[in-house]
């Protein structure tokens, strides 16, 4: 038996025993119900082990030389190839994504810049700090859940988080308030105890909490006496005096705060709710932590940053790294890419209808390792081994600490990896055909 770590979800567990003999996985100890769900994925039946071609509307088994020179047919063809996921791969993976970007003169980015990424680019301008686990277990004393219900998507993040005894906080939990702002009496809310803080905002209301906030940073007591947002006065007074009393605040940020709005800015006036209470705090500090829900939702970043400067996404002219307004949602959204190539994701699953459809139009190429609702309208489909199980490589936790996978079996059919994969396609554009 072994440790390793586990790639179910961004918590990136590293105590999970697995006894293996290199061939089969016989048992696993330690991993949650969507850690085991991770394991399992390696027998699962919708498991795709080998590539596949749409032919007369229906994939069909090929041979990997014809996966391949029909990928390089389709990227021929293409002027604006769109390149889109990558959170679900090792930042190997993301590297070898971002030079077949360069060379086929693509747009790449990756699922955070739909979630997480959006708050990780303001808060860096602002200079707002991201905390880590081992900070708040350590140091924490305070932990406010915003839009975010880590019992049901980061399942063990709570039990470190809130439960575990740290250097300074010898009680553990009995000394760490919890909040929990969101619309929905989610699972999270299971965890309460009488000292926390159950705030269930209006739907839609949260930019009304954010600015009476703001203002009673500002000048004290102007919380109206019927409350703000559906949260009466007294909970909201207590909110105050924890925010700007806390020696070692977190703000857990999820889904439910990063959806877009047409009129104001959430992310934006978040975070300046935060700089404020930040310049204001004499003895501690508030600080941020996002929940990608993918493995490596946070390596993407490291990876552009650490190799072209910049982070989020990328667009390459004339093989070299171009400026761009554009985002991944406005290429969609005004047709400005002509096929996709999407990795270790399906945006037909979650994307809206609207922006669904425009890629579900043109021709698209999967590289994933089971069957999704985007496998059934690709053109091709790619299969990969299952990072942290059938291949190792490097990820970012959600709290942007690098953690090392390991292999612990090897894939089905020597399916190759994401980054061989990717690489393979590199090489086979750069001679401009089959190798
Ligand atoms: S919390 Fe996430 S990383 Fe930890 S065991 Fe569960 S799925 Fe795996």
């Amino acid at each position: 038996m072994k440790r390793y770590t586990c790639s179910g979800c961004s918590l990136l567990c590293d105590d999970i025993i697995v006894q293996s003999d290199g061939i089969f996985i016989s048992e696993v100890i330690g991993a949650c119900l969507k850690g085991k769900e991770r394991f399992d994925q390696v027998s699962a039946k919708n498991r795709i082990t080998s590539p596949m071609i749409r032919k007369n509307g229906e994939l069909i088994e090929v041979s990997w030389d014809e996966a391949m020179n029909s990928i390089v047919e389709i990227i021929k063809k293409s002027n604006k190839p769109l390149l889109y996921g990558f959170s679900n791969v090792t930042c190997e993976a993301q590297e070898a994504g971002m030079k077949l970007a360069r060379q086929i003169n693509g747009f790449i980015d990756s699922n955070a810049s739909i979630c997480q990424g959006k708050f990780l680019s303001k808060a860096k301008s602002l200079g707002i700090n991201f905390t880590t686990i081992t900070e708040i277990i350590n140091k924490g004393d305070l932990i406010i859940l915003w839009g975010a219900n880590p019992a049901e998507t980061i399942p063990r993040l709570l039990n470190k988080l809130l439960f575990s005894r740290g250097k300074f906080r010898m009680t553990g939990r009995e000394i760490k308030t919890l909040a929990i702002i969101d619309p929905v009496k989610t699972a999270s809310f299971g965890v309460m105890g009488v000292r926390d803080l159950a705030l269930m905002v209006e739907p839609n209301k949260d930019i009304e909490l954010i600015r009476m906030l703001k203002e009673e940073c500002c000048s004290a007591d102007s919380i109206p006496s019927e409350g703000v947002a559906g949260i009466d006065k007294s909970d909201l007074k207590r909110l105050l005096l924890h925010l700007t009393g806390a020696e070692n605040g977190v703000i857990v940020l999820g889904q439910g705060v990063i959806q877009p709005h047409s009129d104001y800015n959430l992310v934006e006036e978040l975070l300046d709710l935060l700089q404020l209470i930040n310049e204001r705090q004499e003895k501690g500090r508030i600080s941020l932590m996002l929940l990608g829900g993918h493995f490596n939702m946070a390596g993407f970043d490291h990876v552009a940053l650490s190799t072209y400067g910049v982070s989020g996404h990328l667009e390459f002219k004339g093989n070299q790294l171009i400026k761009t307004k554009e985002g991944f949602v406005s290429k969609i959204e005004n047709d400005n890419f002509d096929c996709s190539i999407i990795v270790g994701t399906d945006p037909i699953s979650h994307l809206p209808h609207s922006l669904s459809s425009k890629i579900a139009k043109k021709p698209l190429i999967l590289i994933d390792n089971h069957i999704t609702a985007t496998s059934h309208i690709a053109e091709v489909v790619l299969p990969t081994s299952i990072t942290g199980i059938e291949n190792s490589g490097l990820a970012y936790r959600l709290d942007q600490v690098p953690i090392e996978l390991s292999k612990i079996i090897n894939p089905p059919n020597n399916v190759p990896s994401d980054e061989e994969l990717l690489n393979q396609l590199y090489s086979l554009l750069k001679q401009g055909g089959s190798e």
